[in-house]
């Protein structure tokens, strides 16, 4: 446990004044993601920049600098009952915060309990110009302003180092129940939806191999009642087939094959592409291995309307991320010069003109 804040601060100025690159990293478990990192930049290491420094169980919040582990984290908040609700995936065991927040990562319960955007309630942000800014607060109900905090979901670390994170917790359900049948992919966009709608206790919806899952979490009563109203077989191993999907171990994600990440419209019919799917979000959240042509593959994912992305794997020099439309681009670029006029960080690791 240690505040680097000063060292970092000193870094970042260094940087500045040599007209340095810098790419940041956290535990470096999610070097995979994004553009491949600039090879002339040097690294800004969070890894050391540990601790929980706040933690009110009773108000529900907790604030951590980035470099903590989610696993110090989470098995901190099991020892009071509680958890992080959006199930960030980890991709090895130094997965940290901060890492977390930048690439926008929530697990199997995010259509019901939020994403890691919805839980963020401040932050503490390193910007190019080496100054250590402090952005919404420690409170649920703090919205003045323009929301920095949440501004980082997705950034990449693009417009600064994130070195603290405030966030909401949440009590672990009191119980669980994985409900499971056999469906085939044109029927399992409308099953899910449809049981989605309902006003049950359901945090997780999701078809991997053939086989459609169904998680029933919260009150005892309520859960029991639910499961044993729909159809589907209790699977005993339910919790570890949740977890194995959050940290995206199943077999359908090893190996080499590019791996697309589509965030559609959860009632869109699937795009029309041969080859494995894997489907979470009860249809939000659409997996797909193989080699394609990244055009057409955005083409489809508008027409369900939403966006692709190249998440694992494939050519990582050219784009990764879906276009951006003129506008938006020039809204980022300009976002950009205002946290990090001389570009400091992550050069190109979310788009090539970033
Ligand atoms: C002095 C002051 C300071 C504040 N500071 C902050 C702050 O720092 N941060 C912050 O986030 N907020 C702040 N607020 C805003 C305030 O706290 C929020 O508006 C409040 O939390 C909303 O509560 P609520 O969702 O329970 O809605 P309510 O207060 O219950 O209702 C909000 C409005 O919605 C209507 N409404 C509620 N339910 C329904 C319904 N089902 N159908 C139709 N209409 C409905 C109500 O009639 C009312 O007009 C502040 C407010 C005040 C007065």
């Amino acid at each position: 446990m240690a505040d680097m804040s000063q060292t970092l601060i000193e870094q970042v100025l260094q940087a500045r004044e040599s007209g340095q690159k810098l790419n940041i990293e956290g535990g470096g478990t999610k070097a995979f993601m994004g553009r491949a990192a600039d090879t002339d930049a040097g690294t800004l290491k969070l890894g050391e920049h540990t601790g929980i420094v706040e933690y009110h169980p009773v108000e529900l919040i907790m604030t951590a600098r980035a470099g903590t582990p989610l696993a110090e984290i989470e098995a901190t908040l099991a020892e009071e009952g509680q958890c992080l609700h959006f199930e960030p995936p980890r991709f090895g065991e130094n997965s940290t915060l901060g890492g977390t927040l930048a690439c926008n990562l929530s697990g199997p319960a995010r259509p019901w309990s939020g994403s890691v955007r919805d839980q963020v309630l401040g932050i503490r942000l390193l910007n190019g110009r080496g100054e250590h800014l402090r952005f919404g607060g420690q409170v649920m109900k703090n919205v003045a302003g323009y929301d920095t905090s949440r501004l980082q979901a997705g950034a990449m670390g693009t417009l600064g180092v994130i070195t603290e994170v405030s966030l909401k917790v949440m009590p672990r359900p009191a119980m669980s129940v994985t409900l499971v049948q056999d469906m085939v992919l044109d029927d399992v966009i409308h099953y899910m939806n449809s049981r989605a709608k309902e006003p049950k206790p359901i945090t997780g919806a999701a078809w991997v191999d053939g086989k459609v899952y169904l998680r029933l979490a919260g009150a005892k009563s309520a859960v029991e009642a639910t499961a044993e109203k729909w159809t589907g077989d209790v699977m005993e191993e339910g919790g570890a087939f949740w977890q194995q999907l959050q940290h995206m171990q199943h077999d359908f994600f090893a190996g080499d094959e590019p791996l697309w990440r589509f965030s559609v419209g959860s009632t869109a019919e699937n795009p029309e592409l041969d080859g494995p799917w894997l489907i979470d979000w009860a249809g939000s959240q659409r997996w797909y291995r193989g080699d394609a042509d990244m055009a057409k593959l955005e083409t489809m994912a508008q027409r369900a309307g939403g966006q692709v992305s190249l998440f694992r794997g494939g050519d990582r020099t050219d784009e990764v991320m879906h276009h951006q439309s003129r506008a938006l681009k020039e809204i980022q670029q300009r976002l950009k010069k205002s946290f990090d006029p001389d570009g400091i960080f992550n050069p190109g690791r979310l788009y090539s003109w970033l």
